[in-house]
C-alpha cells in the first residue's frame, strides 16, 4: 500500500481533483477484459505531459509501480498493477485529436483519443484510418499502439504499426522523447517508434502519435462462400492472395463456429459447410472491384466452394457480416469457460494449423470452435472448457500449450492481436531463445533500470 506521504505528494503533482486512492477508484481500475483483478494503490489522471515526468520521477525515486492504462479493454492482463503502485489513467485529459492535416495525409492526435472516434472524424472529410480492432468503439489509439492492434482490414492494409509516423513518449527517468517523423521516410537513428511500438506499456508512457491517413475509397464489396472443408477455405486463402487478388478482409468460420451462431440467433446459416469465408474488396474503380471479385469466385470455385454470393444491397451486405461479428459471444452453447487465444502464422500454414488443431481437440476431448481473419494468418481458437471442472480444465490448458507450440512449429507467432501481458508470458519461452529474452530484458533495463514502469509484464 502507498503511504500517505507519497499520495500526498502525486495529489500535489496532478491535483486532488486527479489523484485517488478509494476503495471505488482502485476496484474500477483494477480489471481489463481477461477479468483479472489485481487493485492498485491509487489512480491518477495526468493533465499533461509535464505531470507524467513529475509522477515518473518520483515514482522512480521510490521504486513505485507505474501502469499506463487507456480503455482497459485488454485481452492479456496488460493494464492491471500487478504490484499494486499508481495506475496512470489517460482518459480524462489525453483525449483530444490535436491535428488532421489533408495535405500531408496525417493525424496527430494524444494517446486516449478512442479508435471509432478517429476513424469518424477523419471519414467525414474523405480520409480513412484502417486499422479497425473489433474493440475500436472503446479501445483508445494509445492502448492500439502499446499492443499493436490490428483488425478486419489487415489483410489489405496492415495493423497499428504500418501507420505510425511518429511518437512522443515519456521514459521512466522523465524525459520527453520524440520518435519519428511526418515524414513517410525517415531512416536517420534507430526505430525507436517502432521499439515502443507492442511495448505493452512496459518501456515508456506514449504521449502524442502522428499517424498516416488515407483518402477513403470510394466503393466496396462483400461476398460469401461456403466450403466443405476448413482445409479447402484455407487453400481458398493463400491462392487468392497468390492470384493477385487485394481483399481489405478474409474472414472465415468454422463449422463448430457456423452451429454455435446458428443456434443462437437463427439466421439460415448452412450448418452442414466445413467452413464458410467472408471477403471485403475495396477501391476507386467499380471495374476493378469486378475484376477482383471474379477472381476471387474463380480461385474459390476451384478449390471446392459450393456457389459465391455478392451481396447486392446494405442490407445483404450486413447480413453477411452479422455472423462473423456475432462468432465469439455465440461460442457459450459449448461450454462455460472460453479460453481463446490469437495465434498467427504465415497464409500457406493455415491448412496444416487447423488440421493440427482438431487432432488437439480430439486427444484432450475439448471442443475448439475457429474462427477470425485467414486474411492474414490470425486465427481466434477457442478451447470450450469448464473451470469448475479441474481435470477437464487441466486438459484444455494442455491444449492451448498443444496449439502454441503447434503455431511456433509452423514458423508463427504466440499472439496477432492480444499482446503478451501476463496470460501469454509463460509461453514466451516457446517461442524465444533464451538469448532473445536477454536481449529484450537488456532493452527493458536500459530505458528503465528500476523496473517501475508496468512490472511483472511480457515475461520480462
Ligand atoms: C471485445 C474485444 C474485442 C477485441 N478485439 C480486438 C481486435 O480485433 N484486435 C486487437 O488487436 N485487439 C482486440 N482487443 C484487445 C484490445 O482492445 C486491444 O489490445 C487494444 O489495443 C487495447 O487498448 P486499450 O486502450 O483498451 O488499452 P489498455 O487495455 O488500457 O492497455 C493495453 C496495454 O497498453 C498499455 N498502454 C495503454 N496506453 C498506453 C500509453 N499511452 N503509453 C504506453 N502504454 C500504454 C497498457 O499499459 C497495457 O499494457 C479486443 C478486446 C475486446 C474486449
Amino acid at each position: 500500500m502507498l503511504s500517505a506521504n507519497h499520495f500526498n505528494a502525486l495529489a500535489n503533482i496532478v491535483g486532488n481533483e486527479n489523484c485517488y486512492s478509494d476503495q471505488a477508484h482502485r476496484l474500477a481500475y483494477a480489471y481489463d477484459a481477461t477479468r483479472q483483478s489485481y487493485a492498485p494503490d491509487c489512480v491518477v489522471f495526468p493533465r499533461g505531459e509535464a505531470d507524467i515526468q513529475a509522477i515518473l520521477r518520483y515514482a522512480n525515486e521510490h521504486k513505485i509501480p507505474v501502469v499506463p492504462r487507456g480503455a482497459g479493454s485488454g485481452f492479456t492482463g496488460g493494464s492491471l498493477s500487478v504490484d499494486g503502485g499508481i495506475v496512470l489513467a489517460l482518459e480524462k485529459h489525453f483525449n483530444k485529436i490535436l491535428e488532421v492535416d489533408m495535405e500531408n495525409l496525417l493525424a496527430r492526435v494524444q494517446p486516449a483519443v478512442i479508435n471509432s472516434h478517429l476513424q469518424a472524424a477523419v471519414e467525414k472529410i474523405g480520409l480513412f484510418y484502417p486499422p479497425d480492432p473489433a474493440s475500436m468503439d472503446y479501445s483508445t489509439i494509445g492502448g492500439n499502439v502499446a499492443e499493436n492492434a490490428g483488425g478486419m482490414r489487415a489483410a489489405k492494409y496492415g495493423i497499428t504499426k504500418n501507420f505510425i509516423l511518429a511518437l512522443r513518449a515519456v521514459l521512466p527517468n522523465g524525459e520527453i522523447i520524440r520518435a519519428g517523423k511526418k515524414t513517410i521516410k525517415d531512416v536517420a537513428g534507430y526505430n525507436i517508434a517502432g521499439l515502443l511500438t507492442a511495448s505493452e506499456g512496459t518501456l515508456a508512457v506514449i504521449t502524442e502519435i502522428t499517424l498516416r491517413l488515407m483518402p477513403k475509397p470510394k466503393f466496396a464489396r462483400t461476398a460469401m462462400a461456403i466450403f466443405p472443408n476448413v482445409e479447402a477455405a484455407m487453400n481458398a486463402t493463400f491462392h487468392s492472395f497468390a492470384a493477385g487478388v487485394t481483399p481489405v478482409a478474409m474472414e472465415f468460420l468454422d463449422n463448430l463456429t457456423i452451429r454455435a451462431v446458428e443456434a443462437t440467433y437463427k439466421k439460415g446459416l448452412p450448418t452442414d459447410a466445413g467452413a464458410i469465408l467472408i471477403t471485403e474488396t475495396d477501391g476507386n474503380v467499380e471495374e476493378d472491384l469486378r475484376w477482383q471479385l471474379s477472381e476471387l469466385e474463380r480461385v474459390f470455385l476451384a478449390n471446392d466452394a459450393s456457389g459465391f454470393y455478392v451481396a447486392q444491397t446494405e442490407e445483404e451486405r450486413s447480413a453477411i457480416w452479422f455472423a462473423r461479428r456475432n462468432a465469439s459471444q455465440s461460442l457459450k452453447v459449448y461450454g462455460p469457460t472460453k479460453l481463446n487465444e490469437d495465434i498467427t502464422v504465415p497464409r500457406a500454414r493455415l491448412p496444416e494449423l487447423l488440421r493440427r488443431i482438431n487432432e488437439i481437440g480430439a486427444k484432450h476431448e475439448h471442443q475448439i470452435p475457429c474462427f477470425g481473419h485467414t486474411g492474414d494468418g490470425n486465427v481466434h481458437v477457442n478451447v470450450m472448457t469448464n473451470k469448475e471442472d479441474a481435470v477437464r480444465y487441466h486438459k484444455a490448458e494442455r491444449a492451448i500449450t498443444e496449439i502454441f507450440e503447434a503455431a511456433i512449429e509452423l514458423e508463427g507467432t504466440l499472439s496477432g492481436e492480444h499482446g503478451i501481458g501476463l496470460s501469454k508470458a509463460p509461453f514466451m519461452k516457446l517461442a524465444f531463445s533464451e538469448g532473445e529474452m536477454n536481449l529484450f530484458r537488456a532493452i527493458k533495463s536500459a530505458l528503465d533500470p528500476n523496473n517501475i514502469l508496468n512490472p511483472g509484464k511480457m515475461g520480462l
